[in-house]
């Protein structure tokens, strides 16, 4: 028997573009964007309708599994992820330490469960050396979240949030308008949380960080965050028996984002440390000749 020329749900299982998956991603105007790609052609299970039966026509009708397609190609692209992350998945995380292939498995289950940890609130932030991949993982996530979920999620990095809300409100924006969108998105994925161009957060970063956390958090919707700086009282970074002790040259989490935000974040969010050789001095050495 010759294999079909295409998925159940109509894409191409050899195509260059999707892999077989029908969501083809891409860069556009500096943004991660998603669309159906173009090898899609009619879902052989539910031909075309956007309705069929699970289990091979035993069952309710629901909505195939094709039909949600589109909607998460949508989620994807308003999520705001960066071009530059726009391929980044867990599976290309590259974990050559033990503890990253234990941070892949623990990621890999928060999402498995996730509409039961949606339903608690409950989110997951990263902490670590610059370089070890976090950003791979927020994007990695978020993209989950939205193309193999379909939840909404927002993804920003912490200090343009910032200068952007400070200009919103420069420009005399309602406080509604700025801060409800971020407050009312399933997840916010919240990149170098707690970074700033200045030494000490200023007292609008504060303050805006902590009432979007607290509203998040009254809501019970997760924040999902990295950071570089190091939660001090975390004791174990998530790895049990594992002491972790706080690098004296990086100044604490609390510092940058407060005390009641962070304990906020402790009892929503599993805390993990993202280990391993840094990125970047690595791709940097293997560009250099002769190394
Ligand atoms: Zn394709
Ligand atoms: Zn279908």
């Amino acid at each position: 028997m010759s294999r079909p020329k295409t998925t159940e749900t109509g894409a191409d299982p050899e195509c260059g573009n999707c892999g077989g998956e029908g969501v083809a991603v891409s860069r556009s105007d500096g943004a991660a964007v998603a669309a159906v790609c173009a090898c899609v052609g009619v879902c052989r299970r539910c031909g075309g309708s956007g309705f069929a039966r699970p289990d091979a026509g035993s069952g309710t009708l629901a909505r195939c599994v094709c039909h949600d397609r589109e909607a998460r190609c949508r989620l994807f692209s308003a999520a705001g992820l960066p071009a530059r992350h726009a391929q980044n998945t867990l599976a290309s995380y590259r974990d050559g330490a033990k503890r990253q292939t234990h941070l892949k498995k623990v990621l890999s289950e928060y999402l498995r469960d996730l509409r039961s940890r949606l339903s608690e609130g409950r989110g997951v932030l990263l902490w670590g050396d610059v370089g070890r991949g976090k950003t791979h993982l927020t994007c990695a996530i978020a993209r989950e979240l939205t193309l193999r979920h379909g939840v909404a999620c927002r993804w920003v990095e912490f200090s343009h949030l910032m200068s952007d809300l400070k200009a919103g409100f420069d420009e005399g924006r309602p406080a509604s308008s700025l801060l409800d969108p971020l407050v009312q998105v399933d997840v916010l994925v919240i990149d170098e949380l707690g970074k700033g161009r200045t030494a000490e957060p200023t007292a609008f970063e504060l303050a805006v960080l902590d009432e979007l956390v607290s509203r998040r958090y009254d809501a019970i919707r997760p924040i999902v965050a990295a950071t570089n700086y190091t939660p001090d009282g975390i004791r174990g970074g998530g790895t049990p028996g594992r002491e972790s002790l706080a690098d004296p040259r990086w100044p604490a989490l609390s510092e940058r984002v407060g005390m009641r935000v962070l304990s906020r974040l402790r009892e929503t969010c599993d805390f993990y440390e993202v280990v391993g050789e840094d990125h970047r001095m690595a791709a940097s050495r293997a560009r250099r000749p002769g190394s």
